[in-house]
């Protein structure tokens, strides 16, 4: 029984960090409010990390790891493909943390 009530909670876990997701990068993207969608991108980390969850990749690759921006490329990112390594490299504009994330995830 404990089994499948901890499957229960984390698929409403991913669930809920999808959701997050969806309105952090409304509220950057249409409002503008960045302190609003870091507050959602934090709440989704911390939902992640209490049921182990791991993050779906476009989640992880579109978020910065150390400011917790939503990241919008054109907007506050800067990508770089790098051929030889097969990475694209992410700058995010907010805090130059730099993020390297496989070029076919
Ligand atoms: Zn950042």
């Amino acid at each position: 029984m404990a089994k499948s009530n901890k499957g229960m909670l984390k698929e409403i876990a991913s669930e809920r960090i999808g959701i997050l997701y969806g309105i952090a990068r409304n509220e950057f993207v249409g409002n503008g409010d960045a302190r609003l969608a870091t507050r959602h991108v934090k709440l989704m980390r911390k939902i992640s990390m209490h049921y182990k969850v791991k993050l779906p990749k476009a989640i992880k690759y579109g978020v910065c790891k150390k400011c917790n921006y939503v990241l919008v490329q054109g907007k506050n990112c800067t990508v770089r493909v790098v051929g030889k390594k097969k990475v694209s490299i992410t700058t995010c504009t907010n805090c130059n943390a730099t993020m390297l994330a496989p070029l076919r995830p």
